[in-house]
């Protein structure tokens, strides 16, 4: 592995740090840090840590020793000094005393000796560190250690590529035992230069930064060398078909399949994150891939995020669908029930109180594709195909120079079952509408712009669609959430498809749509020029059809429900003079909506419409407020207020009745008006 160390940039840190009062020590700590949080095959969504030993002042100005140890939550790739939360150093030294202690002891000790007590919890590998007498400490999970570890025979084998220099830890979970345990280690023989854990991971260590990175990339490109010069081919491959489906022909089935159910219609859904590349190819085309994944994670954390391993499908043939989309439900099926019997099977062992995780797969390997990350969010999906990219580097490693053998799954249990790790999920409830895709048309637009906003307020990824692609990109940012923009008109039936298509791909498919773009064309009707009219009815009635018939598309092969919000308006119900040319598609439009509501209730799907009139947008501006306003003589504010709360009602209003419709589980061919009171074009 190329050692990225550079004297310049290391200097340049510590002198824009220094203009901060942070020393040349800490500034290191964070340099050295960087370079290794930066590179995924050594340290990977909380998959190590370092540590710097040194002094510092408290807020009375009393000196401390310390130890500055990585905090829960920073990315090593850009942390920065508060990353590194100060603890004093005599109280974690006195822990070594103890006989036991239990993680929440530990993690309230640590805290409590916390310079700072608004710092971030300090590494469950604080102790470790302190234990370790030198000022430097790094640790990293690196796939090629990980190739050396994760074999039977792992011991000789270490022994053999880097001899007395390192020593070697036997598998303890990570805390107060595996701590007391390296240190022992340590101590038994101080010329050691680092420390290898067993199915773990590797600690180097030095007086100084310079040395203690120097030293990690020097075992890990000993160990890379060693399974570049003695392994053997790892792979066989299984015959593929032909002609192969894409990935985003498959996406919406498996994301359908491996949505989590609530009861009476109801999941919990997910959102896929697909990656290919040779090396997973050779993977999860391997004639090995199935009987791979049954064997566990490379390193134990890894259970966290993608559980007891992959789940392996077969290789969608082109043309065949849905006989495919089978195969995923039967594969998930079987998934889910391994997975409540290493529950049930392993939760027996004691009587501690546990509640089980949703039994869904987060990593999905399809031979002949690639990968696919699966969760709750977009970052969840990314974090769990980033994980299984780094578990193909390590496990390509071990079978290459021997056999891969991680830790049994009643280990990686204690891990994803761990105590502190469940406080954290409790404390991290899903949003209403986390893990759904909501597809809004003229999101660049007042409405769709609300809606985008609060749909992503609460939990939902949004596909902002517009016939502006910088407008909906724009959008689209300010929505958040990972959301994305898409220009597209929506009464080009190729482009609402290509739409979809790219919700597809980015997402695993879409729940909601709120089909909102629209325009108005005005004239008397017996006046009207036939090619107005003609023109909007494609965009305010064959566009909505266009959108909804996509939509459904998917949610056949999702059969998890979805919802079809409409934005007619008033002039549905009730025209305007003039308007006829803009009433009557949307009146076809609203009984579009029932008659969605009706075809597909049995599919779970729910279709309702929102008849919002007189907000200020592209179809109302400022300019046509002024004049209409005047026409009528009365303030701009009297007209905006004309309704019978005498408020003028805003996108946001509009915004929140679609919101209300997509969580109404019950509700369908309804129609909610949001006009602030207008008892003329009141729903009889
Ligand atoms: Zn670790």
């Amino acid at each position: 592995m190329h050692n990225l160390w550079n004297d310049k940039e290391a200097e340049k840190l510590v002198s824009e740090y220094a203009e901060k009062g942070v020393d040349r020590d800490l500034a290191l700590r964070v340099y050295t840090t960087r370079l290794l949080g930066g590179e995924p095959r050594l340290v990977l969504h909380g998959g190590g840590n370092t540590s710097l030993k040194t002094k510092a002042k408290d807020i009375l100005g009393q000196e401390w020793d310390v130890l500055c140890v990585k905090g829960s939550g920073w990315d090593m790739g850009v942390i920065e000094p508060p990353g590194l939360p100060a603890v004093k150093m005599e109280a974690l030294l006195a822990a070594r005393q103890l006989d036991s202690l239990s993680d929440e002891a530990m993690v309230a000790m640590q805290r409590a000796n916390l310079l700072d007590p608004y710092a971030p919890n300090p590494s469950i590998e604080t102790l470790l560190h302190a234990f370790l007498p030198h000022k430097f400490v790094d640790h990293t999970h690196s796939t090629a250690i990980l190739a050396l570890v994760d074999q039977a025979d792992s011991e000789p084998l270490c022994r053999e590529v880097f001899g007395k220099r390192v020593g070697f830890v036997p598998y303890i979970k990570p805390g107060f035992e595996l701590a007391k345990a390296a240190a022992d280690i340590y101590d038994a023989d101080p010329s050691v230069e680092g420390l290898i854990l067993d199915k773990h991971g590797i600690f180097t260590f030095a007086a100084t930064a310079k040395e203690a990175y120097d030293l990690m990339i020097e075992f890990v490109t000993m160990a890379g060398d060693h399974v570049a010069k003695n392994g053997k081919k790892p792979f066989t491959s299984v015959a593929l078909p032909q002609a192969l489906a894409r990935p985003e022909e498959i996406a919406p089935y498996l994301r359908g399949a491996a949505a989590i159910p609530q009861g009476e219609g109801s999941f919990g859904r997910m959102v896929t994150d697909f990656r290919t590349s040779p090396k997973i190819l050779d993977y999860v085309n391997a004639d090995t891939a199935e009987e791979l994944a049954t064997r566990g994670v490379s390193t134990p954390d890894l259970s966290i995020r993608i559980k007891t391993g992959p789940m392996v499908l077969p290789a969608p043939e082109a043309g065949k669908l849905e006989e495919y989309g089978e195969t995923i439900r039967e594969k998930v099926a079987d998934f889910s029930a391994r997975y409540c019997d290493y529950f049930e099977t392993n939760n027996a062992r004691d009587e501690v109180e546990r509640t089980m995780l949703d039994p869904m797969p987060r990593l999905v390997l399809v031979r002949g594709l690639g990968l696919f990350g699966l969760g709750r969010s977009a970052k969840e999906a990314k974090v769990a195909a980033d994980v299984g990219e780094m578990l193909v580097e390590a496990v390509t490693g071990a079978e290459a120079i021997g056999s891969f053998h991680p830790l049994p799954l009643s280990d990686l249990f204690e891990l994803e079952y761990w105590s502190l790790e469940q406080a954290k999920l409790a404390a991290n409830k899903p949003k209403p509408l986390s893990g759904q895709v909501t597809l809004v048309t003229g999101g660049a637009g007042a409405i769709g712009a609300a809606t985008a906003k609060l749909f992503a307020s609460q939990g939902s990824h949004i596909v902002v669609v517009d016939l502006d692609e910088e407008k909906a990109k724009a959008v689209a940012g300010e929505a958040g959430n990972a959301s994305i923009g898409v220009g597209a008109d929506v009464t080009d039936p190729a482009a609402v498809r290509a739409a979809f298509d790219r919700a597809v791909e980015t997402f695993g498919g879409v729940d909601i749509i709120v089909s909102n773009a629209g325009a108005a064309w005005q004239g008397k009707i017996g006046e009207l020029d036939d090619a107005a009219l003609r023109k909007s009815f494609e965009l305010n009635f064959f566009a909505h059809q266009t959108v909804a018939q996509n939509a459904v598309r998917l949610f056949e092969k999702q059969k998890t429900g979805g919802v079809l919000l409409f934005n007619t308006s008033k002039q549905a119900v009730n025209p305007g003079a003039n308007f006829g040319a803009y009433g009557l598609p949307k009146a076809a439009t609203l009984f579009l909506s029932r008659q969605y509501a009706l075809d597909y209730g049995a599919l779970g799907v729910r279709s309702n419409a929102v008849n919002a009139d007189r907000i200020r947008s592209g179809l109302l501006t400022d300019d046509m407020i002024a004049s209409r306003a005047q026409a009528r003589g009365v303030s701009e504010k009297d007209y905006m207020g004309g309704n019978l709360l005498g408020h003028e009602v805003r996108a946001e209003d509009v915004a929140q009745a679609f919101l209300n419709h997509a969580l109404a589980e019950r509700t369908t061919a309804d129609v909610t008006t949001v006009d602030g009171g207008n008892i003329a074009a009141v729903l009889r």
